[in-house]
């Protein structure tokens, strides 16, 4: 999944670096191609300029040689016309305007015989200065357009031109659009032959005192033309090949990361473990130290009666406390046994007592510790023929831990009690023992499960911990709540009866 993803935003990153690349590219072609339109307008907009000025000049001789005559209808004025004409196709009207009032005559030269013609002198345009000029265009014939030329007072100069013969001679560019406008009239307009993606439209005057004229010059831009496929295709390929790479790159290198994260995981781990162990074996150490305090003490004790006994000759006495020890030595050997299985990881020695048998014996062992303190124990024992599956010595390990620490908590206290209620509920065994002393505080409850959590100056913290252990080991459970004094609560599963 992980994987995918990643292959999916390396595919989009390519592709947006593709197009990145395509849109630099293209920018970079239509920038080119606007210099290539900018270049053919000036170059075009300067030799329209010299044709026109052509006109300027053809219109200053002929003013020239109709002035120099007694009239203009001279042979001179018919040649220099003819010539002009026939050199320059795109001049198809030469003549002169003579204004008589309200009429005019006009007289063309461009053709071996003179025509006249009549026209209304309101129809010419007004000039009022010798040698200025006027360009009409002609409506309804946008191709050509006229240039007066007022030679004298009621003469003119006149020349018709034909404008598409200005740009006939390859002008413009073959592909390109242009339009060619005197202000508002347009006389030529070539539009963009093929459609194209993109078109830019450029636009300049030419400069000419007479013909003030605008030439108008688009391009458009084809698709290949903005992205040839032989420049974008490699493109492609190389940055198809820079990914790849980039992606097994990026790959080898997280492998071997991969594989130095897991080499000191392993090497943390290991250390761990050896901790882990270090600390286990110490809490063990602790534990059979805890543990065996209490029948070493009483050994040593009962052993001290025993000499006492021997003095005083009291054999009785004497033989009490050889089988208190026989009965201590046989625990604290039981003891470590049992310690030895817990270390082993062995499974508990797991055998069905009646509920009552089992908690009798185990009385049996903790009431004369209890009464040389003075604490009164009140026992009462429900179901008492319920069977329980329990490790014995460790079931007496446990009421053992639980007894002390309450006889412990009872130190000083007036009228000291503890109360053992054993009671089946289902399959479920449910034994209390409560005691009357200050409880637990509310700052140690959830912690006297902890291993080495102690409130007291001799305390190791292990008593409640391993119990908690060894009733687990039993499928029971554990617990502890206040009720004014201490009550822990141990839970222990019942034969199905
Ligand atoms: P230790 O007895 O060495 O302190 P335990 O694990 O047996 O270790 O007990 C942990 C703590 O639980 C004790 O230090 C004590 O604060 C608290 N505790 C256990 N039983 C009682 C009790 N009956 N009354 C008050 N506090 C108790």
């Amino acid at each position: 999944m992980k994987r995918k993803r990643h292959s999916v935003l390396v595919l989009l990153a390519g592709l947006a670096t593709a197009i990145f690349f395509s849109v630099l590219v293209a920018a970079f072609n239509y920038r080119t191609g606007l210099d290539d339109l900018n270049i053919s307008l000036s170059a075009a907009g300067t030799r329209l300029g010299e044709k026109l000025a052509q006109h300027e000049a053809h219109l200053t001789a002929l003013a020239a040689v109709v002035r120099m005559g007694e009239q203009e209808q001279t042979d001179s004025v018919r040649g220099l016309a003819e010539a002009i004409a026939s050199f320059y196709p795109r001049i198809t009207e030469i003549a002169t305007i003579h204004v008589e009032g309200a009429s005019a005559v006009m007289t063309r030269y461009d053709q071996p015989n003179d025509r006249v013609e009549e026209q209304n002198s309101a129809e010419l345009p007004v000039l009022t200065t010798p040698g200025s000029t006027v360009v009409r265009s002609q409506t309804g014939d946008v191709q050509h357009y006229e240039i007066y030329k007022l030679v004298a007072p009621g003469l003119y100069l006149l020349m018709k031109i034909d404008a598409g013969g200005l740009v006939a001679d390859g002008l413009v560019p073959h592909d390109y659009g242009y339009q060619l406008w005197s202000e508002e009239t347009q006389l030529i307009n070539r539009p963009l032959r093929a459609s194209t993606l993109l078109t830019a439209t450029r636009d300049l005057d030419v400069k000419s005192a007479s013909q003030p004229f605008r030439l108008e010059m688009s391009r458009g831009f084809r698709t290949t033309e903005l992205l040839p496929p032989f420049v974008v295709l490699p493109l492609l390929l190389l940055l198809a090949a820079a990914f790849y790479l980039l992606v097994a790159f990026r790959r080898a290198v997280r492998a071997e990361q991969l594989q130095e994260r897991r080499a000191a995981l392993l090497e943390q781990e290991t250390k761990l473990a050896h901790a882990g162990r270090v600390n286990a074996l110490g809490e063990m150490a602790s534990g059979i130290a805890h543990e065996l305090a209490q029948p070493v003490a009483a050994l040593l004790s009962q052993s001290q009666a025993a000499r006492r006994a021997i003095v005083i000759e009291r054999r009785d006495i004497l033989e009490q406390a050889l089988d208190a020890n026989v009965r201590e030595a046989k625990r604290a050997g039981d003891i470590l046994g049992r310690m030895r299985a817990y270390i082993a990881g062995g499974a508990s020695q797991l055998e069905t007592v009646p509920l009552e048998r089992a908690l009798t014996e185990t009385m049996l062992l903790a009431e004369p510790d209890l009464a040389r303190r003075g604490i009164a124990v009140d026992t009462v024992i429900a179901s008492g023929d319920r069977l329980l599956r329990i490790d014995t010595i460790a079931f007496q390990q446990v009421f053992h831990n639980i007894l002390r620490n309450a006889a412990e908590a009872l130190a000083g206290q007036d009228d000291p009690q503890i109360s053992i209620r054993a009671e089946a509920s289902g399959n479920q065994a449910m034994l209390t023992i409560t005691d009357n002393g200050p409880g637990i505080s509310a700052a140690a409850l959830p912690h006297i499960f902890e291993p080495f959590f102690t409130t007291k100056p001799e305390g190791m913290g292990l008593g409640l911990p391993l119990c908690a252990r060894l009733i687990e080991k039993m499928d029971g459970s554990m617990e502890a709540v206040n009720v004014g004094g201490a009550r822990i609560i141990v839970r222990l599963p019942l034969e199905t009866a």
